[in-house]
């Protein structure tokens, strides 16, 4: 059967992706040699990297006053590389959920960490607005997507300190003025490529206002000058990334997947809203166009499992909601085809049909 891959990451890829990658673990672009035993200092894997590169940038309109990056570590180390180059003496966290939090607990190691803003007070069900941002932060930092709770930014705010943003799980959903920030981060497991690579994107003159005396694999200017390969790179990750970037430009770049994306949503949305089983669990204007999050309608809690296993036996895989939500959440990244929304909802439909009081 038809499996519909709903999961929250690492998550769906574009088919394409995931065959050239299968090439290249066989014969390397003809070298006779697998992706997977080259050394990262060929030039044919340099010009991945370089690809890899021009391809993000051309996609989110980078500017040039700022440079990208192709780690390791994952989203979580970034938690503490931002705090360690730029929390001189006070930066600002907005905490809206557990990748949030996670970030403001390994900022407070560095120094003074505020929680300007929290929308813990409803489980993290809405984005805090309208707050104060001091003039006087290193750095205010959001997470512009909040994967566990499904609430998301749709605007770009406005800063007057520099703004440091955790885009993993919605990068490349949406048009995004960079020059707006000072540092956006994630890995790129959830939308642009498979787990084991990070993306970093820095405005080269952030880097100026640092302070410390930083270990080697810290320090971001480091990296800039090395080119991401001051030591071995996530080699195949980076290839797959780049066959990602490469599907996404052919099939019209960021502003067709974000029409596609919010199509996509406004369905789904849509069958939850209209559908007498089920209920968001969001506040509406802040809903994440990434992780659809719903629950059993009052009266009809019971039946959790029974739709749980009745998606399964209709090809749904990874709907399962985060234990702190509960329910189900539907992970709708730009490689999920529309039609595994129209197969989510089919099924919804014929559950209520059954069950419905
Ligand atoms: C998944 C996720 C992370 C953690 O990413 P790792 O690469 O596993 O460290 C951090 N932030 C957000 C918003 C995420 O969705």
């Amino acid at each position: 059967m038809k499996k519909h891959n709903f999961n929250a990451g690492p998550s769906v890829l574009p088919r394409v992706a995931i065959e050239n990658a299968a090439k290249a673990v066989l014969d390397f672009e003809g070298s006779g040699l697998s992706i997977l035993e080259i050394s990262h200092r060929t030039k044919d894997f340099e010009a991945v990297n370089d690809q890899a590169n021009d391809l993000l940038r051309e996609l989110l309109e980078v500017p040039d006053t700022h440079k990208i990056l192709f780690l390791g570590g994952g989203a979580s180390t970034q938690f503490f590389h931002i705090p360690y180059n730029f929390l001189n003496r006070k930066a600002g966290y907005v905490s809206t959920g557990v990748w949030a939090k996670k970030a403001i607990k390994e900022a407070k190691l560095f120094g003074e960490t505020v929680t300007l803003a929290s929308s813990e007070d409803k489980n993290f069900t809405y984005i805090p607005k309208g707050f104060d941002i001091p003039t006087d932060l290193d750095y205010l930092h959001i997470t512009t997507n909040n994967t566990i709770y499904g609430t998301e930014y749709h605007t770009d705010i406005d800063s007057p300190v520099p703004l440091v943003a955790d885009m993993s799980s919605d990068i490349l959903s949406r048009p995004v003025d960079v020059s707006k920030y000072a540092l956006i981060y994630g890995g790129a497991q959830k939308n642009m490529g498979p787990a084991g690579v990070t993306f970093v994107i820095v405005r080269e003159d952030f880097l100026d206002k640092r302070t410390r005396t930083l270990p080697s694999m810290v320090d971001y200017k480091n990296h800039i000058d090395n080119d991401s390969m001051y030591n071995t790179p996530p080699v195949f990750p980076i290839f797959v990334l780049k066959e990602t970037l490469k599907w996404l430009k052919e099939i019209g770049g960021v502003k067709a997947i974000q029409k596609l994306n919010r199509q996509k949503a406004d369905l789904l949305y849509g069958e939850i809203d209209s559908n007498p089983l089920f209920v968001g669990t969001t506040a509406k204007e802040d809903r994440s166009l990434m992780n659809i999050c719903f629950v059993m309608a009052p009266g009809y809690e019971a039946l959790n499992d029974a739709f749980m296993d009745y998606a399964k036996s209709c090809g749904m895989v990874g709907i399962k909601g985060h234990r702190s939500v509960g329910g189900f959440r539907a992970s709708c990244y730009n490689a999920l085809p529309l039609e595994s929304v129209e197969a989510l909802v089919a099924c919804m439909k014929e559950f209520a049909t059954q069950h419905a009081k």
